[in-house]
């Protein structure tokens, strides 16, 4: 709290400062106009030639102010002077105003109300403003912080304007009931089973604590915008028959100083008396982001997370509280947030196939009338990348479209037109592939399957996959390791780079072209060969020695060089070459299996996922194509 402190009382400071400034250029505004007004400064030679005249009336002298004012006329037609005194010369003006019968005071007399109004004016009417300034920001502020929030004093106590303005008009977080359940949801089965623990557990608490079982405080959400992540949030909540709590992650940032912390304070007391239920961070990425060392930094989103850190680490977890999170950024957040004990359950929520699309579409489609004989599938057939929310759209689209043509029911034609409108609308947000682009893909991902299964050294093939991720990577060959293991030998890098080279062999191969889907497989060839140069020593050029080290060991990051810069060349050329040969062996590999390459991709097209048991079935068919595989290493 001390941070919030200093950080509101310089805040503070500028705003008084501010009020100050509106204060004087106000002031001198009214001062001037006011002097202009009334008062006419006159030179002292035009004074004494209108004493000489007999204009002068009256003339008043504050002791041991060389000012004089003075009054020309009677009544109405009285207007108000003032001159300086030349130096030396007040002897001689008292002579000469009394020779020439001019009355003379020596104070300032109430007599006139105009000088009432003018004091009123200029001094009171400013102060007024400032302290009215002043309220106005002290309620906003009130209003910002809510009521838990430090109270607000300007300057350390001037400015407490009364009780009733420190009560709070912060919006409280409320609990609902969602009303939503797994059936409301399709197409993320993995997913629903991962939380059906989580459901288990709420419903409940006892039977986990009565064992001693720990259940998950913190599982996160991941997964492409539109894919159900919030959905599915409600339906734990749902289906656990529990209180949902939600908030967006940007919602804790974009406050004033230091009230985002209160917030997420506020937010575990409550859940904490409607326990069970579950807590649900939207868009965690705006507050979990990795804290950096960067001078740039952002002290309120940090003080937030380290609440939000502080509090996942303190709440009772067996009233039965979890907290849900979801991102489509998971690799931008920070460690601390994925540690065991906090989010530690990590819920991959992709983006649906075929199977998948066709259950959404019929979910949604529930909610609208349609006409009979409707084939929802061809709408699933023709949205490969489309998420869930994509889908929820077409079906609302074809509803409105067959209101705008009159009709009470939706036809297969309104659904049909309008996976155009909104794929058409929607091609930049979600990646939808043309017909050749998914026939390159196919053939893109299937290399790099073909490649791993004949290199010894790499792990087997578990499922391809040619459904756009939000990582832009257009498809993807998942390779899961038989076993752990935390060394890998030089043959296993160099059979890696060679897997990573099968995607872009495969197209030079087939279609004798290159892509830019190449590009991360290219990223992460360069930088395997790159540490096998300079961080594990593994090149015949250089042998063991140290040529560069990580930028940063636990934020990750670039590498830095520690060498000479005719050796950084050297370096270069060695890690060329190591890529090179990985991409020798990933085309020698491919155009041996050239049969093989052709079936599996025609029928990764078609399915769009297939998963490693199928792979490995088409490639070791016999049909004569069959490869040799090669013998599996101990
Ligand atoms: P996210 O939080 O992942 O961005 P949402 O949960 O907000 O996505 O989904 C937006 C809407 O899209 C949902 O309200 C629902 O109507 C629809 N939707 C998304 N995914 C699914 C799904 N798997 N099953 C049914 N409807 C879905
Ligand atoms: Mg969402
Ligand atoms: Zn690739």
């Amino acid at each position: 709290m001390d941070m919030n402190e200093n950080k509101r009382r310089r805040s503070m400071l500028l705003y008084v400062l501010i009020a100050i400034i509106a204060y004087l250029a106000i002031s001198q505004a009214l001062g001037t106009n006011l002097t202009a007004s009334r008062v006419t400064p006159v030179e002292y030679s035009q004074f004494v030639h209108m004493v000489e005249k007999n204009e002068v009336t009256q003339a008043e002298s504050v002791y041991g102010n060389p000012e004089i004012t003075f009054t020309t006329g009677e009544g109405d037609s009285q207007k108000l002077y003032t001159t300086v005194l030349w130096n030396g010369t007040e002897e001689s003006t008292a002579q000469l105003l009394d020779d020439h019968g001019v009355t003379m005071v020596s104070e300032i007399q109430d007599t006139s109300s105009d000088l009432w109004l003018m004091l009123l004016v200029s001094y009171g009417l400013p102060i007024l403003i400032f302290l009215g300034i002043g309220w106005w920001l002290n309620r906003r502020m009130k209003k910002a912080m809510g009521d838990d929030g430090p109270s607000m004093n300007f300057g350390g106590g001037g400015f407490g304007m009364g009780g009733g303005l420190g009560k709070s008009n912060a919006k409280e977080i409320k609990g609902e009931d969602t009303g939503v359940t797994f059936k409301d949801v399709a197409g993320q089965d993995e997913a629903k089973e991962s939380l059906q623990e989580i459901v288990s557990f709420l419903k409940n608490p006892e039977k986990y604590n009565e064992i001693g079982a720990r259940c998950p405080r913190g599982a996160l959400l991941v997964g492409p915008p539109g894919t159900g992540k919030t959905l599915l949030a409600k339906a734990v909540a749902g289906e656990a028959g529990v209180t949902f709590f939600q908030i967006a992650g940007s919602a804790f940032v974009e406050m004033f100083v230091g009230r985002g912390a209160a917030k997420v304070r506020d937010l575990f007391k409550q859940a904490n008396e409607k326990a069970p239920c579950i807590i649900f961070i939207d868009e965690i990425d705006a507050v979990g982001k990795r804290r950096d060392s960067s001078l740039s930094s952002n002290d309120e989103r940090e003080q937030t997370l380290n609440q939000l850190l502080s509090e996942m680490d303190g709440f009772d977890n067996h009233k039965g509280i979890v907290v849900l999170a979801a991102t489509n950024r998971p690799e931008t957040l920070d460690q601390a947030l994925l540690r065991p004990g906090r989010f530690d359950r990590r819920i991959p929520v992709e983006l649906p196939d075929l199977a998948g699309r066709e259950a959404i579409l019929k979910i949604h489609a529930d909610d609208v009338k349609m006409e009979s004989g409707i084939d929802l599938g061809v709408v699933a057939r023709s949205t490969p990348g489309a998420s869930g929310a994509d889908l929820a759209n077409i079906i609302n689209e074809a509803a409105l479209r067959a209101v705008r043509f009159g009709r009470r029911r939706v036809t297969q034609e309104d659904l049909l037109e309008s996976v155009d409108v909104v794929i058409a609308g929607e091609k930049k947000k979600s990646t939808v592939l043309s017909p050749h682009e998914k026939e390159v893909v196919s053939y893109h991902e299937t290399g790099h399957a073909i490649v791993a299964a004949m290199q010894k050294g790499a792990a087997p093939v578990s499922k391809i996959t040619i459904v756009p991720r939000t990582s832009g990577a257009l498809g993807f060959t998942m390779q899961v390791e038989e076993d752990e293991h935390f060394l890998t030998t030089r043959q296993e890098a160099k059979d890696k780079i060679a897997v990573l080279c099968g995607g872009r062999a495969a197209e030079e191969l087939i279609f004798n072209e290159m892509t830019t889907g190449a590009s991360n497989d290219i990223e992460k060839a360069t930088q395997l060969a790159r540490a096998m140069v300079t961080q594990y020593g593994m090149s015949d050029r250089f042998g063991m020695v140290q040529l560069g080290q990580p930028a940063s060991r636990y934020l990750g990051g670039g590498q830095q060089l520690t060498c000479s810069e005719g050796t950084a060349q050297e370096i270069d050329a060695e890690v060329q070459a190591l890529v090179e040969e990985g991409h020798q062996t990933a085309l020698r590999t491919l155009r041996e299996n050239r049969f093989k390459l052709h079936e599996i991709a025609h029928y990764l097209q078609k399915k769009e996922t297939i998963t490693g048991d199928e792979f490995m079935n088409i490639l070791t068919r016999d049909d004569g194509f069959a490869p040799k595989m090669p013998t599996p290493t101990e």
